[in-house]
């Protein structure tokens, strides 16, 4: 079903996996041209539904001319690639989305990258393997396509007779951002503030100078500068309410922080024992990506103890072992 959230401003909700189940594109329209800002993920049904969802509009993806991208994660751009073959639309992402985006076409690099990383949090190498599954499973996810023009910072573009703010959003994904238009208050958020869940957070593998809470908090304060009435997400319903959801999200991350801390103690422990002792016996019902995403967010939140000096990290081997300090 797709649903008019302004005037010639429709939300289309395509299915994905994972818990959470659907992801939206927003479709702009002006006379018989579409702006799509995210495109779904590359999954069976999901191109149909596009599809669809346009002509009950009198629409069709030929009509798509402009492709904004939130950020490169395979549920936000998976059919962009599919939608520029159809119908030659232009593709719009920031200059650190086309770096992520040319690191996943890289295949050996990537992997070789990503075992690297992770044999460092104390797993076996069998639970490596798995987690080098679940990236070669994102990475077969995003598509090839051919890359129009970058999005600059508070730069101000222009669809027919709406115009709109790129505002950049680093946190979830290094190279987040969102759209902000400003006459009607509208923000499309893609995964910066989700309704219900906090938005995961994972290192840079190849870049650990990126520090995914810090920027995350950091571009919290952004958005919660714009004069914002109404933020449609990339999954879940559309919020009003914005101060106390951004508050919310503060806190969910305040608290896993002291949690862990708490759990520190003088005998040494790997990103890999702290995630299990934290998910506890729920681990039984998680599956691998859900696991892997865990791994990734204490790491994230290791990563920032250790920078307010809470904890020490030390190298035994190749391994990383944490400690209270
Ligand atoms: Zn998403």
């Amino acid at each position: 079903m797709i649903a008019e959230i302004a005037e010639n401003f429709y939300r289309i909700t395509l299915p994905m996996p994972y818990r959470l189940r659907h992801v939206h594109a927003y479709a702009l329209v002006d006379g018989d041209n579409v702006a799509l800002f995210d495109a779904g993920m590359n999954m069976p049904g999901a191109y149909e539904k596009l599809a669809a969802d346009l002509a009950s509009i009198g629409l069709s993806v030929d009509s798509i001319r402009d492709i904004y991208i939130t950020h490169v994660h395979t549920d936000h751009c998976g059919m962009a690639g599919r939608v520029q073959e159809q119908s030659k639309a232009r593709i719009h992402l920031s200059e650190t989305s086309h770096q992520v985006h040319a690191h996943f076409q890289q295949a050996d690099y990537l992997i070789a990258q990503a075992r690297l990383f992770y044999a460092k949090h104390g797993m076996s190498p069998a639970e490596v393997e798995a987690i080098v599954e679940e990236i070669e499973d994102i990475r077969i996810h995003i598509p090839q396509f051919t890359v129009d023009t970058f999005l600059q910072k508070n730069e101000i573009r222009q669809f027919g007779n709406r115009s709109f703010e790129v505002i950049f959003t680093p946190g979830h994904a290094a190279d987040h951002v969102c759209f902000f238009f400003r006459e009607e208050g509208l923000l499309l958020a893609g995964d910066h503030v989700l309704p219900y869940i906090a938005p995961s957070l994972s290192p840079n593998i190849y870049d650990e100078i990126f520090q995914p809470l810090k920027s995350y908090l950091e571009s919290l304060c952004i958005i919660e500068t714009l004069p914002i009435t109404t933020i449609h997400p990339g999954h879940g319903n559309s919020l009003t309410g914005i101060d106390e959801r951004i508050e919310e999200i503060r806190t969910h991350h305040l608290l896993k922080k002291q949690l862990l801390l708490k759990n520190m103690g003088v005998q040494p422990k790997t990103t890999y024992t702290i995630c299990g002792e934290m998910i506890g016996a729920a681990a039984a019902n998680w599956d691998d990506w859900e696991k892997f995403m865990a791994l990734n967010e204490t790491y994230v939140y290791l990563q920032e103890l250790k920078r307010d000096g809470v904890i020490k990290e030390t190298i035994i081997g190749n391994v990383l072992f944490y400690t209270a300090a």
